[in-house]
């Protein structure tokens, strides 16, 4: 008997200790899940709270870019400053487009611009950036004939006047009011009335938009060549293997005209050959290439035209060394502004050596230059190296000056 009360005694502290210990345990547990479930909805509330508000301000800005109407453009503040920011679509006032960019294709002058910032002829920041570009027309405005909405378009980066001195000569790229539009690089760009009404072309629907863009710089470069004075037979030399550089050579190969190309870089040398340059130099020294240069021609002569498409001023002096007796030499490249060249006078005259120094181009043959394009001849997809968004242009123009073997980059919006 008393070992029976003895063991029910001891079975039953051990029973309330062990009760004690779970209990204690349980207790435990429950304040860690406690504390952990604690934790947890303040961590998925602090989540939620930060994503709501992230949802919140994306809804508020979408609605306000659809309220105000809105759109992604390339805002340029100075020197290397390229903004991707939210402006306003432009409105069609009387005369005007809007034009959707199907593609802005970067450019030698806009890598210029960004280098230091301004152009003193073309844009003043801050400004909307851009100016090889195609596209759709969205809007027409008032009185605007032939353009009608979804037309495929290319429209120039520039209009003449018409009216003054220059105009009235013919050497519209020349006018004393040359109107200039930038702004390319956005979903939608504004063309003012002049360039509709002058120098906005219809695109033909089997040419892509991306080689119509390219209308501006061919412009160009078809004007330095004809304004070079070609003879049949005629060799031309043509210096630098940049986007303009390469586009001279193509348009002095398609006019059936032999041509020497003089590059620096060897990802220029394949670009220039396929695109019908006979020979390609590439010399180390300016010295080197003048004397290559010549000795590709008979006894040594001299090139009969040397087109400079470099912009640099020791380049218009090699120009001048490379010409035969009697050549022309265009110095097509535009230097920084307040540079000079050194030139042997004698050479010039005893030589009766032709300077010449095309800029920029005319309503005519812009004309001519798209239809070189939408003849098939013309290797446009050759000049188009890259494709990228809007947001990535200060890379695709990072990567253009570290002198990548880029031609020209489609900015696609
Ligand atoms: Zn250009
Ligand atoms: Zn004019």
């Amino acid at each position: 008997m008393p070992n029976t009360v003895k063991g029910a005694i001891e079975r039953g502290r051990a029973t309330v200790e062990d009760v004690l210990e779970v209990g204690r345990n349980t207790v435990e547990d429950v304040l860690k899940v406690g504390r952990n479930t604690v934790e947890e909805v303040i961590h998925v509330g602090r989540n939620t709270v930060e994503e709501v508000i992230q949802v919140g301000r994306n809804t508020v800005e979408s609605a306000r870019r659809v309220g105000q109407g809105t759109m992604q453009a390339a805002v340029l503040h100075g020197r290397e400053d390229v903004r991707i920011e939210q402006v306003p679509v432009p409105e069609a006032a009387p005369g005007e487009l809007i034009v959707r960019v199907g593609a802005a294709l970067t450019c030698g002058t806009d890598l210029k611009v960004f280098r230091r910032g301004y152009h003193a002829r073309m844009i003043v920041p801050p400004a909307l950036f851009g100016h090889e570009l195609a596209g759709t027309v969205v809007q027409a405005g008032e009185g605007v004939e032939g353009f009608a909405t979804d037309a495929r378009v290319v429209a120039l980066n520039s209009a003449p006047c018409g009216e003054c001195y220059y105009c009235a000569r013919g050497q519209e790229n020349l006018c004393d009011d040359l109107l200039f539009n930038n702004g390319a690089y956005a979903e939608f760009i504004r063309i003012p009335a002049r360039i509709v009404a002058k120098n906005t072309l219809m695109v033909p629907d089997h040419v892509p938009l991306e080689h119509a863009a390219l209308t501006e710089p061919l412009a160009c470069a078809v004007h330095g060549f004809e304004d070079s004075r070609p003879q049949p037979g005629d060799t031309v030399a043509v210096i630098g293997g940049g986007p303009l550089g390469l586009m001279m050579v193509h348009v002095a190969s398609l006019a059936g005209y032999q041509v020497i190309a003089i590059v620096k870089h060897n990802g220029q040398v394949e670009a220039a050959r396929q695109l019908g340059a006979a020979h390609v130099v590439q010399a180390p020294t300016i010295r080197k290439a003048i004397r290559e240069t010549r000795a590709l021609t008979p006894k040594d002569r001299g090139v009969d035209i040397a087109i400079e498409a470099v912009g640099l001023p020791e380049a218009w002096e090699e120009a001048v060394e490379m010409v035969r007796k009697g050549g022309t030499v265009n110095f097509f490249g535009g230097c920084a502004a307040a540079t000079r060249v050194s030139l042997d006078t004698n050479r010039i005259h005893y030589s009766d050596i032709t300077l010449r120094a095309t800029f920029h181009h005319t309503p005519a043959i812009c004309r001519k230059a798209l239809d070189l394009i939408s003849s098939g001849r013309f290797q446009a997809g050759a000049f188009i190296t890259g494709h990228a968004h809007l947001y990535e242009l200060n890379r695709v123009f990072e990567k253009l000056m570290n002198r990548s073997t880029e031609i020209k980059t489609a900015i696609v919006p």
